[in-house]
């Protein structure tokens, strides 16, 4: 090791000062900036204990040092590349907007546009009026609105339909999804009172039918959507609970959680209850998320009968939980795909992703395994895997999926956090201590990030 050439490594204030390099800083988040100039130095000074440069100048780590801070995001919610094989995964993003939905946001977003002006009418219009028609002709709902999410969906349907009265729902469907979202407690909040009925395991028609009083106002039905209880189980069935609401004169809600609109037992083994199911039951009301299985944006979908929608639109809530145009812009030609079945299995990510056939992601798996295969350090085993649908919208499904696991010599924790920390962040698949590149939820301008990744690590390994 030559001691100069460490003495002479500049030091992290030194770096600071130099205005070619400060400049970066108000362009990313301080910590990235400050670490990428540590990292920097370490680079050098690693490469100098080790011999591996004999001679460097000053100058050439405040070049480096720039070019690296050049490569990091300017942002911090930023592009990563889902290896996990997660498709619906809700830390991720949830669903990929096809490329048709993001033209027209594009389009919204850089235009002045008619969000709240009728221009048949010449004056001012409605926001809620964009997708109504789309979504009730796909749907068989006589009405619709659309807000924020399925959780706000969700409160201002019960806050305007049921407030003071009680709602009877099933012990087994008492549901809370990721980021607190509880449904007794948006029940508190709707200031209704809860009527748990049965128990967490089975719930008998019956149990419904003794639990209305005359302060009744609604039974309802949650999808379970982030687990499910298996064994010696019983649930009622939506049109059974829709029918005993009628008799009584109560109302029938069902939250419906992931938006499923075609038959996925066409393409898969899946067979998830399609939204067109519930309203051919002649429920009340139905709620459901826009970008589950849907594949559009952050939205919240109720549909149902006009008298309880007009109530919900008439609600001063709504105003507080609207969505925006941006959604809108996607919404309508994500919901534009389902005119046309083969559109959405084209061009809606999601479902492209759960309905293409397994040995398409076979060969994709087999090209990337080629294109990685000259590295001397780190080698990949092509493997069956099973990808997951995620999202809150199928818990156990999965669809017979390929990935390649890592084989090599560093660890597998070191590893994954090395592909977290690339340019354009990496998450894999970890099970069993080993790190799998699941090959169904990587996209098209993936692949090149990925071989970049590992011809990179080839390099931290001889280094
Ligand atoms: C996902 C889900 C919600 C919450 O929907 P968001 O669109 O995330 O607000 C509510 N209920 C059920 C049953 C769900 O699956």
């Amino acid at each position: 090791m030559n001691k100069e050439n460490l003495k002479k490594l500049p030091k992290v204030n030194t770096l600071l000062e130099d205005k070619r390099i400060s400049k970066y800083q108000k362009n990313m988040p301080y910590a990235k900036y400050i670490s990428t100039i540590r990292t920097t130095i370490d680079t050098y000074r690693n490469l100098i204990v080790k011999d591996l440069i004999l001679e460097f100048e000053v100058e050439d780590v405040f070049t480096s040092c720039i070019d690296n801070l050049k490569d990091q995001p300017k942002y911090n919610l930023q592009k990563v590349i889902n290896a996990s094989g997660t498709i619906i995964h809700t830390n991720l993003g949830r669903s990929l907007l096809s490329q048709d939905a993001m033209n027209h946001v594009m389009t919204v977003g850089l235009n002045y546009n008619n969000l709240e002006y009728n221009l048949e009418k010449e004056g001012r219009g409605s926001r809620y009026d964009h997708v109504e028609q789309l979504v009730c002709d796909l749907t068989g709902a006589e009405a619709c609105v659309v807000v924020n999410n399925n959780a706000s969906a969700v409160l201002l349907t019960l806050i305007s339909t049921v407030t003071n009265g009680e709602v009877v729902i099933s012990r087994g469907e008492l549901i809370e999804i990721g980021g607190s979202f509880r449904v007794p407690e948006i029940m508190n909040y709707a200031n209704t009172k809860l009527v748990e009925v049965g128990t967490t395991n089975r719930t008998h028609l019956n149990d419904y039918e003794n639990a209305i009083t005359e302060n009744t106002k609604a039974l309802i039905k949650v999808h379970t959507s982030n687990y499910k209880i298996i064994g010696f189980t019983k649930e009622v069935e939506l049109q059974d609970m829709v029918d005993l609401a009628k008799k009584h004169n109560v109302i029938s809600i069902e939250d419906a959680g992931s938006g499923n609109l075609i038959k996925l037992q066409k393409y898969t083994k899946l067979n998830e209850p399609t939204i067109q199911d519930s309203m051919s039951t002649g429920v009340d009301l139905v709620t459901f998320s826009g970008d589950k299985l849907l594949g559009g944006a952050q939205a919240g979908i109720i549909i149902g009968k006009k008298k309880y929608i007009d109530l919900i639109k008439a609600n001063n809530l709504l105003r507080s939980l609207r969505v925006s145009k941006l959604t809108l812009a996607a919404l309508e030609v994500t919901l534009n795909h389902y005119l046309e079945e083969s559109e959405v299995i084209e061009k809606i990510p999601s479902m492209r992703m759960i309905c293409e056939n397994p040995q398409l992601v076979k060969k994709r798996a087999k090209s990337l395994k080629t294109k990685l295969s000259k590295l001397n350090n780190t080698k990949f085993n092509l493997i069956e895997t099973k990808a997951t649908i995620g999202g809150g919208a199928m818990p156990t499904e999965t669809v017979d999926s390929y990935g390649l696991e890592v084989i090599s010599d560093i660890r597998s924790t070191k590893l994954k956090t090395m592909l977290h920390n690339h340019k354009t962040p990496i998450v894999p698949l970890t099970a069993n201590n080993k790190i799998v590149i699941d090959l169904k939820t990587i996209t098209k301008d993936d692949y090149h990030v990925i071989v970049d990744f590992f011809e990179g690590l080839e390099w931290e390994i001889l280094l």
